[in-house]
Parts: C-alpha cells; structure tokens; sequence
C-alpha cells in the first residue's frame, strides 16, 4: 500500500513579508496566508503559530515543519543561537529565536534553512532541478543570496554561503562604486534590486530596457555564474527573485556573458548541455521560496519516517 503523502507546513521569512503555506507539495495546497514581516518579532512570529494551530484544527495533525528565513541564521544543531536569526540589521529581529518559537507550539520534525537553501530545495523538489544532485538556486532581489545543493544537501559550513557578496572582475567600461555598504561593488552592490535604483534613481522596473544598465547588471550577474560553475560544478543554475520575474529577458546577456568569460576553459556544451538549459528560470515561479519551505518540512519527515519495508 502506497502511504498518502503527509501534511507539512512551511513558513517562509523574508525580509518584507511572511508566507506561510500547508499542504503536502505544490499541487495539493490547502492554505497559504501572507503576513507583514513586522518589526515586532514576537507579534509576527505569534501571527504564525495561530495560524498553524488553525490549519491543524480544519485540516488534521501537521506532520512536519520547514523553516526558510532571511539571513543571517545560526544553522548549527550544537550552537546555543541554533534556529536564531542572528546579526541581521532589520530591526526588532536580532537574535530572535525563531525555531524554538514556532516548534514550542508544533511539537513535530523540523527542517530550518536560509529562505534560498529553501527555494532550491524547493526547485530540486517539486521545480527546474528535479532529479540533479548538484545545483545552484540564485535569487535577484532586494539583495542577492545563493542556495547551493551540493551532493543532494543544502551546504552549511560555519554558516550558509554568502555569494550575494563575492567580489568580481568588473566590466571594465563601468567604473560605479556599487551600493553594497561593506563592500561597494561585489555582485550585490552591482546588480541588486537596491543598486539598480540606486544607479538609476528609479525603480528596477522602471528602468528602460535599453538602459546601459542592464548590461552592467548582466555583466555582473555572469561574472558570479562564473565563480558558481568553477567552485561546485553544478549542473544547473536557476536564477529567479523579483528583478528576473519582471525582466526574464535578462538570461539571454547573462547566458552570453557567462560563455564569453569563461571563455572555453569548461566545454559546458558537452559537460551540462544547451547554455538556456542550462541557466533557466525557476520551475516554481515566485512560489520558489513559500515552496522551498515546504520542501524542507518534506525533508525534515522524510528524516524522521524509517524506510517501508516488505
Ligand atoms: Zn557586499
């Protein structure tokens, strides 16, 4: 007897706002709701727990819980800040306990990530990476963050990767300083949602589409493509966020740029196949991220239910 597929939760934290959702994948949801990321953690996090018990009250017992938040968290088990958002500069988020807040309400598995680890799972799950072991998922938006799966599992170090920050070979007909406040112009000083209003002095999609600086942000965004397929060899890259949602048309000079610079050191051709299957858009759409949070509570009962035998 195939067992039915249980029911998980997963919530979502970014930076502007919560989304928490229940079901057992993409195709079966029964809830999905929306909260403002609000500068009171506790109020926030409380809005979700209510809404979890809800769900559980109308839909039956929630068997596992995946947490996909903004950055930076302490994704150490052994760690006293495990399951913490920790340095971040939002206010009324620092050092919140998010893990031990919302499992102290649901008592079940619980998978916590990066809301970018998340939404590649999420893609290699349910999206563009299904069935690759190796992959990255890399998302363009207000800033700019990279899930990395690497052997079929998110990776974690000390912490999650930071790629968003890696320093470039610039275009050397740009000389902009960049937005980013640490670093100036690593790649999301460059190519951010916030450096290109900055640049432009509008918002993104406001911006021409013969404007001089798409290319710049193309330009940078190949240039961390580059690092990507020369440090974890993946075998797809998919680039999604808010400013690719709203200019798709922008793989087709990141995908050229990324050949150029590489400049047939790697035959991808051969290795990976078709440069525009090679770097695509997500599967998932915008759902990448509240999906990507399902997936890790897939993940985390997955974890915890022993093999069916016989
Ligand atoms: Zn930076």
């Amino acid at each position: 007897m195939i067992e039915p597929e249980p029911l998980v939760c997963g919530i979502e934290l970014g930076g502007s706002k919560c989304v928490g959702s229940v079901g057992t994948g993409p195709d079966d949801l029964r809830g999905r709701i929306t909260i403002p990321t609000g500068r009171d953690a506790a109020a926030t996090l409380q809005r979700i727990v209510a809404q979890m018990l809800d769900w559980q009250s109308v839909h039956g017992p929630i068997a596992a819980l995946g947490i996909a938040s903004f950055g930076p968290v302490d994704l150490s088990p052994p760690s006293r800040t495990y399951g913490h958002i920790t340095t971040t500069p939002k206010p009324g988020w620092r050092f919140v306990d998010v893990v031990g807040t919302l499992t102290r309400a649901l008592s079940v598995p619980t998978r916590f990530d990066t809301d970018v680890n998340g939404a590649a799972v999420g893609e290699g799950r349910w999206g563009a990476a299904r069935g690759l072991e190796d992959f990255a998922y890399v998302t363009v938006g207000t800033g700019i963050g990279v899930g990395l799966v690497v052997n079929g599992r998110p990776v974690h170090g000390f912490g999650h990767p930071e790629l968003g920050h890696v320093r470039l070979a610039r275009d050397r007909t740009d000389a902009w300083p960049g937005s980013c406040e640490l670093h100036g112009d690593c790649v999301e000083g460059l190519a951010s949602a916030t450096a290109i209003a900055a640049r432009a002095g509008v918002a993104p999609d406001q911006v021409p589409a013969d404007s001089e600086i798409w290319h710049h942000v193309a330009h940078a965004l190949a240039q961390l493509l580059h690092t990507l397929v020369l440090a974890t060899a993946p075998r797809r890259i998919i680039l999604g966020g808010g400013v690719l949602q709203s200019r798709p048309e922008l793989l087709v000079p990141v995908r050229a740029m990324l050949l150029e610079s590489l400049n047939g050191y790697l035959d991808l051709d051969a290795l990976v196949g078709p440069i525009d299957d090679y770097v695509v858009t997500p599967g998932l759409g915008p759902l990448a991220g509240p999906m990507g949070a399902l997936a890790l509570a897939v993940d985390a009962h997955r974890a915890h239910t022993p093999p069916a035998t016989g």
